[in-house]
């Protein structure tokens, strides 16, 4: 990243963040954007979903199997994804994000760029509004979201209720996959192999566009919602784990039907960011959910009837 290339160092930050706020996406909700103290964002329905993530070198990257476009992709993808599991259209982002002086300006404008593509996919209409950019050891970011009820009820993980049908949307696995298959083929001694990345990308564009670019369902939170869903959230640890949290929050029992998962591996693979929710008997399922199981008087998550853990020894602390 250092070398011969403009460094955000050479740059300085005013001029830097001049580069980065051409490529960002808008956000249609925009009452006063980047460059005052606080941007100003209109909320027509009074309630406001915020949450939260940071994604730290190191632990929730590795430059080298990612690129800047990439963990720009991701971060916006999965803030989006956490809006849109309360049921709301996420309207707004705010980003801070501390790199080395050393890192190339292309590497931040490229991060950009992919907070750009992924919102315009995922969430159109939503953007970047403001944010702050700082001189950190490692790359840093941290994102803020937000968004917009529009009339809608917020949908929490507490309103599962027994009886009611549990449905994803989204896939589920997939990111795991492509983990995995980074991890094993593209980190030699503990470091990243770029070609091996491309090379990974090419035989399996599926599976490392899921762990790298991942693509939430992110309309489907809004869809159900509409439909009356009791409770939802994005499957970001895994869908055993996940439902547990919805099982726990609503008092009851998860019992998933492993043949409509399809596999075991999707009980477990973590960071789809498929949007699980439960909805009423008679509610219409919304189209791009699949009824995978019920809600039923107990605690916990079973599959097929039994307790999970008993299956294949799954500890949830493994890693
Ligand atoms: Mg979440």
């Amino acid at each position: 990243m250092s070398g011969s290339a403009e460094t955000i160092g050479d740059l300085g930050e005013g001029a830097t963040l001049a580069r980065i706020f051409p490529l960002l996406p808008e956000s249609s909700r925009t009452i006063l954007g980047p460059g005052d103290d606080c941007a100003i964002v209109d909320v027509p329905g009074g309630r406001v979903p915020l949450t939260t993530d940071l994604m730290i070198e190191g632990p929730d990257f590795i430059i080298g199997l990612s690129t800047g476009y990439d963990i720009g992709w991701k971060a916006c993808a999965t803030n989006l994804a956490d809006i849109a599991a309360m049921g709301a259209t996420p309207t707004a982002l705010v980003v801070g994000l501390a790199a080395p002086s050393t890192t190339a300006v292309t590497f931040v404008e490229n991060i950009a760029r992919g907070f750009h593509d992924a919102a315009k996919l995922l969430a159109p209409g939503c953007g970047v509004v403001g944010g702050d950019l700082s001189r950190g050891p490692v790359v840093m970011l941290a994102v803020t979201a937000t968004g917009d009820f529009d009339g809608v009820t917020p949908v929490t993980r507490a309103g599962a209720q027994i009886g009611h049908l549990v449905a994803v949307a989204g896939q589920l696995g997939g990111a795991k996959r492509g983990l995995d298959l980074l991890l094993e083929h593209a980190l030699v001694d503990g470091q990243p192999n770029p070609a091996a990345v491309d090379e990974l990308w090419a035989a399996h564009p599926a599976d490392i566009g899921a762990q790298l670019r991942p693509e939430p369902p992110i309309a489907a939170g809004r869809a159900a919602a509409l439909a009356g869903a009791s409770a939802m959230m994005d499957v970001s640890d895994g869908l055993v784990l996940d439902a547990r949290r919805i099982a726990t929050a609503s008092g009851v029992a998860i019992d998933l039907d492993l043949a409509a998962i399809g596999s075991l591996e999707a009980l477990t693979g973590g960071e789809d960011h498929a949007m699980l929710a439960c909805f009423p008997p008679l509610a219409t399922i919304p189209p791009g959910f699949r009824v995978i199981g019920r809600v039923a008087s107990g605690e916990g998550v079973v599959v097929d009837g039994a307790p999970f853990d008993a299956r294949g020894g799954w500890d949830p602390f493994a890693d």
